[in-house]
């Protein structure tokens, strides 16, 4: 159960604090895409994520997206919010965040991993030792495989009542 538990869960990406990174000894993020933020299919990003964005930069933390997304996706996506990117990263395993690591030059404790999925972004974090924040997937899913992920989720959403918006959990 451990190893899909996250640090920390919120309800979005914007709930997401200067102060709760640096009570959390983060200095880097690795921040999923879709349903983190943005619908799946969509450019625009969700509301208020621009602006989080720029706040989390101006803060001083560095920023890589790292998505399983394809590069078609998440290139232009990262150019519109002005990030650099990994795509096609293989979460949960640790190829991804390793190259999104090289890109930060950052030690593997200083980095948290923000996403929406426990089997991908949670694990992946855990398996690398990484730190996590699992969010609320905040639209709409369509497709086979990720309705097979979001129902070997429940269970442990359930388990650790992160299931409903609003609720919020910390690993202690
Ligand atoms: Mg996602």
């Amino acid at each position: 159960m451990k190893i899909l538990t996250p640090t920390v869960a919120l309800e979005r990406v914007t709930d997401i604090t200067p102060e709760l990174l640096r009570q959390m000894d983060i200095d880097a993020i690795l921040l999923d895409v879709d349903n983190t933020l943005a619908p799946p299919t969509d450019k625009t990003p969700y509301e208020g994520v621009l602006r989080w964005i720029d706040e989390m930069k101006a803060e001083g933390f560095d920023i890589v997206i790292c998505s399983n997304n394809f590069n078609s996706r998440i290139k232009p996506f990262s150019d519109s919010v002005g990030l650099d990117c990994v795509a096609m990263s293989l979460k949960p395993f640790p190829f991804g965040f390793n190259r999104a690591k090289r890109k930060l030059e950052e030690k593997p404790k200083s980095v948290v991993v923000v996403g929406d999925q426990i089997y991908t972004d949670v694990l992946g974090a855990n398996l690398a030792g990484m730190k996590s924040i699992l969010l609320i997937p905040q639209s709409e899913e369509h497709g086979f495989s990720i309705k097979l992920r979001r129902s070997m989720e429940k269970n442990v959403r359930k388990k650790l009542k992160i299931m409903k918006r609003g609720e919020s959990y910390v690993d202690k």
